[in-house]
């Protein structure tokens, strides 16, 4: 049992700047999070105020927060042939429960509209025939159900070099996009990254596939949208950001459902 002189400091690591509570042992934490069945908002909130929560939550809670969510994607990621390979589980946990929306000067310039929590992780494996060049067409990604933001007729969304109409917004991620086709691809044309904008989960660079002029017809074909309404990023581990215009739909068709 810790003293209450104990905690004052973290005595599992040094820059931790928890001072008023001690630590709960990590089997302790695992079950308390089995119970709130992963919550990932918990996680996040918790990792934020607690450094060694925050290195216990990047080994242990995401990845149950990611096989709990989304089980065959986070096995067919991990593996390969018979190998299994590591998998950055924080970042992917992040994408698999959070919609980032856009800022005005963020990744899809004038569209503005608040990034939010889903309730349901629904991925579909979508095979690089829909999403990339047909060169690419045997890489694999997961890519999420679109999730409609609704043009409420500000002038935010769908002003500036977009269509007018819903946006929609999507997320994915590549298996073993290290050796994938894309990014060969984009290291062949010379693909520039974004000049100042990173990844959303991982904070790594990202790649424009609209600018490197790889999104096929198929792509707005499959998310319902505009042609030419359609734009996407990638960064350089594989996690997929984008945005389409949407079609307006029929009163009668109208009820959406949000992930
Ligand atoms: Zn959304
Ligand atoms: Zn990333």
């Amino acid at each position: 049992m810790k003293t209450s002189k104990q905690c004052r400091s973290c005595i599992r690591s040094a820059s931790c700047q928890c001072t008023k509570f001690g630590h709960l042992d990590e089997d302790v934490l695992f079950l308390m999070f089995q119970n709130l069945n992963w919550n990932p908002k918990l996680i996040a909130t918790m990792s934020c105020v607690c450094k060694w929560f925050n290195e216990f939550s990047k080994r242990v809670l995401w990845k149950e927060v990611c096989r709990a969510r989304a089980p065959r994607v986070a096995r067919d990621l991990q593996s390969r042939g018979s190998q299994t390979i590591d998998v950055e589980w924080r970042a992917l946990g992040k994408l698999l429960v959070y919609c980032t929306g856009s800022s005005k000067d963020g990744l899809f310039k004038g569209v503005e509209t608040p990034g939010h929590f889903v309730h349901k992780s629904r991925f579909i494996k979508a095979s690089g025939k829909y999403f990339l060049p047909p060169k690419c067409k045997t890489d694999v990604l997961y890519v999420s159900r679109t999730c409609r933001h609704l043009d409420d007729g500000t002038e935010e969304m769908g002003t500036i070099g977009w269509d007018p109409g819903d946006m929609g917004f999507f997320r994915g991620v590549f298996k073993s996009f290290s050796t994938s086709k894309v990014r060969k691809m984009l290291i062949e044309k010379g693909a520039p990254f974004h000049p100042t904008e990173v990844c959303p989960y991982c904070e790594a660079k990202l790649w424009s596939i609209g600018e490197a002029e790889m999104i096929p017809e198929t792509a707005s074909i499959s998310l319902d949208a505009h042609e030419h309404g359609v734009e996407y990023y990638v960064c350089l581990n594989g996690h997929m950001i984008g945005a389409c215009t949407l079609w307006y739909i029929l009163e009668s068709e109208s009820e959406y459902e949000y992930d």
